[in-house]
């Protein structure tokens, strides 16, 4: 073909660009006398492509556009909380004095970093309603794994360790393995058929071996937990401590206050809730929030007031020790610092509009996707491919058409309570308009389902690749499709 019409999927490598003798740049003139080079110095340079500037801008940014991203198109996948990102937190991480900070630096010379370790520690307090928070951990399961270490640190202070877990079976998968890591045994709890979990589920598997109960709210069918006080009574009667799983926040952000829901250790996705670009694998943070009780475990070391300053301490003797190098992944504070402080008592519509999506979206599609659970949702909703299924079209194949129609697809699979779940988390950043675009996509593709199955097994077709063999992808990955 001569020319293209748009994407240019038939991208060279860069050896096979450029001509010998091109180059990228040119020196400025030399203002002194040439010299010698020692011979050792010289000889055949390493193989690298002679290309112009233009020639390497347009390769990666046509790489770049293989790719579905949040700054490009809708990306609705559950849990994941794909919010678009404000340019200006990674700004304000990117100026010389933070983002070239040495983690060295004396006390006196880092005086505003800890300033804004000590502010970011308080807000996110004040969002949860608890006492205190470590922003150590680097991602969410490593926050739940510093969750339950501080479980096992509070029985065992107390001369009883425990031993078992109560996990519902919407849990994320991360919960139990966390949960594992530490020792305990998950016991999971089933959910009622609305979805959530019933107190006397709850009161049914509680006794004195049980470590307490680690849950999310919203739970990850994107339904709220309407029982969670009766279940933290039941827990705390019998001397078990409430863990919530706060990767969900985008929900309830400035409208529910955790420790009123009898909440005791709670982690924050930053890379989620607090806008940090993710899903490629890069660094997190999961920040740990605890009740007054529990502070004394917190990882160290911890900023704390010393008069005028504000200084490091690791002098406390109860603590679950370190869990990350130095305090954390300090980028990732700098944006939710940033956005926190851009959005004020704006936060509380993040999650209002958050929810409001889903909601428009359960409401659009629930005339042509089966709903499991139709009641009003939170910040995502949980649809299935049964209807689909009769025309031999799976989940699978629904994700990748929409592909096709220019949007990242939804979770699917997950959560594992429902079959063949297709689970959309629109966020609080699209507008009406891409949401309507979505419906309309969605609302095509089951009509494909029904007359076109096969159009939806090849999906997709407007890709660089088209179906992969997953099993194979994830056990030989050959990443130079
Ligand atoms: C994403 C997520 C986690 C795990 O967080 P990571 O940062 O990926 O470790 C845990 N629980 C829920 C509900 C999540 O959505």
């Amino acid at each position: 073909m001569i020319g293209t019409t748009g994407l240019i999927f038939n991208e060279p490598l860069l050896w096979e660009l450029g001509a010998p003798g091109r180059e990228a740049f040119s020196q400025p003139a030399r203002e002194v006398p040439e010299q010698p080079v020692d011979p050792d110095l010289t000889g055949p340079g390493p193989d690298f492509p002679d290309l112009s500037e233009l020639e390497i801008v347009r390769h990666y940014t046509r790489l770049s556009q293989w790719n579905l991203s949040v700054d490009s198109v809708m990306y609705p996948l559950g849990s994941c909380t794909m919010k678009y990102n404000p340019k200006t937190n990674e700004r304000q991480a990117s100026l010389p004095g933070i983002a070239s900070a040495h983690p060295l630096l004396p006390e006196a010379m880092s005086q505003g970093l800890l300033r804004l370790i000590f502010d970011l520690e308080q807000w996110l307090a004040e969002i949860t309603g608890l006492a205190a928070v470590s922003l150590q951990p680097a991602a969410g399961a490593q926050g739940e794994l510093t969750g339950m270490l501080i479980f096992h640190a509070h029985h065992a202070s107390l001369g009883r360790p425990r031993t078992k877990i109560l996990i519902p079976d919407t849990a994320h998968g991360t919960n139990p393995a966390s949960a594992a890591l530490c020792g305990f045994t998950a016991v999971p709890v089933r959910s009622g058929p609305q979805g959530i979990l019933e107190p006397q589920a709850v009161a049914d598997l509680m006794d004195e071996e049980t470590a307490g109960i680690m849950l999310t709210n919203p739970n990850t069918l994107g339904l709220f937990e309407a029982n969670i006080r009766q279940v933290a009574e039941i827990v705390h009667a019998k001397g078990g401590l409430v863990y919530a799983d706060g990767a969900n926040m985008n929900a309830v952000l400035g409208v529910v206050d955790m420790s009123a829901m009898g909440v005791d250790v709670l982690h924050l996705n930053l890379h989620k809730t607090f806008s940090t670009p993710h899903g490629g694998g890069g660094p997190g943070a999961g920040p740990v929030c605890v009740t007054a009780k529990l502070a004394p475990y917190l990882p160290v070391p911890r900023v704390v007031q010393a008069g005028e300053r504000l200084a490091w301490r690791s002098d406390f003797p109860l603590s679950v020790g370190r869990l990350h190098a130095f305090y954390g992944n300090f980028g990732i504070l700098v944006r939710a610092y940033s956005y926190i402080l851009s959005l004020g008592a704006d936060l509380a519509q993040v999650s209002r509009l958050a929810v409001l999506n889903a909601n428009y979206i359960q409401a659009g599609l629930k005339q042509d996707y089966h709903l499991p659970h139709d009641r009003p949702c939170m910040h995502e909703c949980v649809f299935t491919d049964q209807r689909q299924l009769a025309h031999k079209v799976s989940a699978l194949d629904i994700a990748k058409r929409l592909i096709d129609y220019g949007f990242h697809p939804p979770t699917i699979y997950f959560p594992l309570v429902v079959s063949g779940a297709l689970m959309i988390e629109p966020t609080e950043s699209e507008t009406k308009e891409t949401l309507d675009h979505f419906i309309a996509a969605m609302r095509a593709i089951a009509r494909e389902a029904e007359q076109n199955p096969e159009l939806l097994h090849q999906a997709p077709h407007h890709a660089k690749l088209r179906r992969l063999d997953e099993v194979k992808a994830a056990r030989k990955p050959c990443l130079m499709g």
